[in-house]
C-alpha cells in the first residue's frame, strides 16, 4: 500500500483480460512511474545530485531550507520509513553513513576551533507520514547544515 499517493487501477476496462498478478504489477509500475524521486534516480528530471552509486544518490533540495540542504536517497523505491523491512537495514545504514561524508564535502561538518570550541554541524531529517510533515512518499534523509540562521530557526 502507498500512503498519500492516489492510484488509477489499470485493471477496471482497460486490460480485462491479464491476470491478477500481472494487474498488481500495474499497480506497483503506475505508482513508482509517478514518483518523483524515481525519476530523478532514472535522470528523467534535472536535480542538483551531489554524490551517487550503485545504491544511493544525494542531491540539492529544490526549496532549502539552509546554506546547505540535500537529500539521500535509495536508487530503489520505498515509500516511507515505516515501510522499511528487514532487508533494508543495510541501505539504511548506507544511508546514514554518507551523511557525515557529505558534511564534509560541503562544508558543515562539526570541527573543533583554535579556542578549543566546537562550531558547525547539520541535522540528519527523516519525516514519516502526515504527521511527520512527509510530502515525497519515496523515502529520503535530509542533511540540513551550513551557517546559521536557518528558515525557521535562529
Ligand atoms: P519531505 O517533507 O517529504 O520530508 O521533504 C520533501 C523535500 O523534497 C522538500 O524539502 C522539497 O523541497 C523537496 N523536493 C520536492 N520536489 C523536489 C524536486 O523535484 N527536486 C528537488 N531537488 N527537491 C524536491
Ligand atoms: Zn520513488
Amino acid at each position: 500500500m502507498s500512503i498519500g499517493t492516489k492510484h488509477v487501477d489499470l485493471r477496471q476496462d482497460h486490460w480485462p483480460q491479464i491476470t491478477a498478478r500481472q494487474s498488481q504489477q500495474c499497480l506497483i509500475e503506475v505508482k513508482v512511474d509517478n514518483c518523483i524521486f524515481c525519476k530523478i534516480a532514472a535522470k528523467q528530471i534535472p536535480s542538483g545530485i551531489v554524490y551517487e552509486d550503485e545504491h544511493l544518490l544525494a542531491f540539492k533540495d529544490i526549496n532549502p531550507a539552509a546554506p546547505v540542504h540535500l537529500l539521500i536517497i535509495p536508487k530503489v523505491h520505498i515509500d516511507t520509513l515505516s515501510a522499511v523491512e528487514q532487508q533494508h537495514t543495510e541501505l539504511l545504514g548506507k544511508m546514514l553513513a554518507l551523511a557525515p561524508k557529505l558534511a564534509q564535502e560541503h562544508g558543515c561538518a562539526p570541527s573543533r576551533q583554535a579556542d578549543g570550541s566546537l562550531a558547525g554541524g547539520y541535522k540528519t531529517l527523516i519525516n514519516t507520514g502526515p504527521d511527520g510533515g512527509q510530502e515525497v512518499y519515496h523515502l529520503h534523509m535530509h542533511m540540513i547544515g551550513g551557517p546559521k540562521p536557518w528558515r525557521g530557526q535562529r
